[in-house]
C-alpha cells in the first residue's frame, strides 16, 4: 500500500503542475524523524515526460486527527492515517529542535547559524501568506519556510542570507538555520529544504503600503521610498563587500532573446520592438559592475518594521534555471524592479474600472510614480555614493527588460492589466 500522494497534491496551492497531467507520484526518500513523522521527498511525474521533486512532512496517526484541516489530509495507508505535518504544532517544533541541535538524520543535515538563538519553546502557527512553500511562524521570534519544490544546487535565498546576516546587515531577516540534503544521482549537488530567520512582528509589505498609499488619493509616500533605497543600497554595498564585483558588457544577447519570447506572447508588443532592440543595441559596448544581487526585487518583497525596511525572498528570478538566478547582475536590475513597482502600485487604480481614462487621475498617479522614483534613487545615492539616474540608459534598458516581461504576463494571465507595461514602454521609448 501506498498513500494517495497523487490525489492529495493537485490540490495543494504550492502544486506547481496545474498547467499539465500529473502521471505519478511516489515516495523517492524517505527519511524517519520520530516513530510518527516522516520526512518525504516525493518524485511527481507528468505525462508530458517531465518531473519534479517535492517536500512533504507525513504525520501519522492510529485515529482521525479533527484538529487537521481537511486539505492537511493526505489520505491512508492501510489502517494509518497520514496527515501534512506542517499543520502539526509538534512536528513544526521537532524540525525546529533538529536545526538548533546542527543534527543529522540519515541524509539530512540541519545546521544552526552560528550565536543564533533559536525559540524552541514559542508556539507554531502556519502562515496564512498565499505562497509557495509553507512557513510556520513561532511566536514573534521565528519564521520557518520549507520549500515545497526542491531542486538541486546551491539556494541563493540561504546564501545571501547568511552572508548578509554574518555582515549584521539590518536590512533582512536574521537567517538562524537551515536544512538540506544531498540529491542523489545529481554528481552529489546540494538540495536545499528549509531556513530559519528572525520574524518581523508588527510588519507591513511595502506593496500594501503603496497600495493604500495609491488608493488613499496618492498620499505622500516619498519618505518611505527614500529609506527603501538606503536599505537597498546597504544590501548592495554588504554583498559586493561580501561577494565581490566584476564587470561585463551590457547583456544584449540575453535581452533581445527575452524581448523575442515576449513578442510571441504578447503581439501588442512587435510595433515596439524595433526601438526597443534599437535602445539595447546602443549599450552593446557598455561596461557594467556587476555583483550578486536581489534579482527579483519589487514592493511584494519588501517588509516595513517599526525600525526600518526590510529585503526578504532572494530566491531570484522566478521561473530562471539556478545558474542564471545566481549570476552576478548590475544592481540597476533590482533599483528598476522596485522603479516598475511603483509604476504598477499607482497604474492599478486606472486598470479595469471607470477610470481608465480619467487624465486627471492619471496625472496624479504619474507625479506620484515619479516623486517616489526620485525619492528611492535619492536615498539609493545617498549610502551608495552611485546615483542610478546617473546610468539612466542602462537604467532604462533594465526597466524596459522588466515591462516586456510584464506585457508578456499580463497578456497571457491579465489582459486588462496589459495597458500599465504598455503605458510604460511606451514612456521610457519616448524620453
Ligand atoms: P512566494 O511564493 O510569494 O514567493 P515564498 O513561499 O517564497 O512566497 P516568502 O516570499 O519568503 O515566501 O514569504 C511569504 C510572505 O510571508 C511574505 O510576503 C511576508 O508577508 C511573510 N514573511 C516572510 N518572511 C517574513 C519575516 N521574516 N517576517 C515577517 N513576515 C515574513
Ligand atoms: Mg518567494
Amino acid at each position: 500500500m501506498t498513500l494517495p500522494y497523487g490525489d492529495w497534491i493537485v490540490h495543494q496551492r504550492w502544486y506547481a503542475g496545474r498547467t499539465r497531467q500529473l502521471a505519478g507520484a511516489a515516495p523517492a526518500v524517505v527519511t524517519p524523524l520520530r516513530p510518527d513523522l516522516d520526512h518525504v521527498l516525493l518524485d511527481v511525474s507528468y505525462a508530458d515526460g517531465g518531473t519534479e521533486r517535492y517536500q512533504v512532512l507525513v504525520r501519522w496517526a492510529d485515529a482521525p486527527l479533527t484538529e487537521f484541516v481537511d486539505a492537511a489530509r493526505i489520505g491512508a495507508d492501510g489502517d494509518r492515517l497520514a496527515y501534512d505535518a506542517m499543520h502539526d504544532p509538534q512536528a513544526a517544533r521537532h524540525l525546529l529542535a533538529l536545526i538548533d541541535q546542527s543534527a543529522t538524520v540519515g541524509p539530512l543535515t540541519f545546521v544552526k547559524e552560528p550565536g543564533a538563538a533559536l525559540p524552541t519553546d514559542a508556539a507554531p502557527r502556519v502562515s496564512g501568506a498565499e505562497q509557495s512553500n509553507t512557513s510556520v511562524i513561532f511566536g514573534r521570534e521565528a519564521i520557518l519556510k520549507v520549500f515545497r519544490r526542491v531542486t538541486p544546487g546551491v539556494n541563493p535565498d540561504i546564501e545571501l542570507n547568511r552572508v548578509l546576516a554574518r555582515a549584521q546587515n539590518p536590512h533582512v531577516a536574521t537567517l538562524y538555520g537551515s536544512f538540506d540534503t544531498t540529491w542523489a544521482g545529481a554528481g552529489s549537488q546540494p538540495c536545499a529544504l528549509g531556513m530559519v530567520t528572525a520574524f518581523a512582528a508588527d510588519s507591513t509589505e511595502g506593496w500594501d503600503m503603496a497600495t493604500a498609499s495609491a488608493r488613499d488619493d496618492f498620499t505622500d509616500f516619498t519618505d518611505e521610498s527614500r529609506r527603501l533605497g538606503e536599505a537597498v543600497a546597504s544590501v548592495h554595498a554588504a554583498l559586493a563587500a561580501t561577494l565581490g564585483t566584476s564587470t561585463v558588457t551590457f547583456p544584449v544577447d540575453t535581452v533581445l532573446e527575452r524581448l523575442q519570447t515576449a513578442v510571441a506572447a504578447a503581439p501588442a508588443l512587435a510595433a515596439h520592438a524595433p526601438l526597443i532592440e534599437e535602445r539595447y543595441r546602443k549599450l552593446a559596448e557598455e561596461t557594467l559592475t556587476v555583483q550578486r544581487v536581489h534579482g527579483d526585487l519589487h514592493l511584494g518583497q519588501v517588509l516595513r518594521t517599526p525600525a526600518g525596511w526590510l529585503l526578504i525572498d532572494f530566491e531570484g528570478e522566478p521561473g530562471q534555471p539556478l545558474d542564471e538566478r545566481r549570476r552576478p547582475d548590475s544592481p540597476w536590475r533590482d533599483v528598476a524592479g522596485v522603479l516598475r513597482s511603483f509604476e504598477y502600485a499607482a497604474y492599478q487604480r486606472l486598470v479595469g474600472d471607470q477610470h481608465g481614462d480619467d487624465d486627471a487621475l492619471a496625472e496624479r498617479a504619474r507625479r506620484w510614480v515619479d516623486g517616489n522614483s526620485e525619492a528611492f534613487c535619492d536615498g539609493y545615492a545617498g549610502v551608495a555614493g552611485e546615483d542610478p539616474r546617473a546610468s539612466s540608459h542602462v537604467l532604462a534598458a533594465y526597466e524596459l527588460d522588466k515591462a516586456v516581461y510584464e506585457a508578456a504576463y499580463e497578456a497571457r494571465f491579465r489582459p486588462s492589466w496589459l495597458p500599465i507595461p504598455m503605458r510604460s514602454i511606451e514612456r521610457i521609448l519616448s524620453a
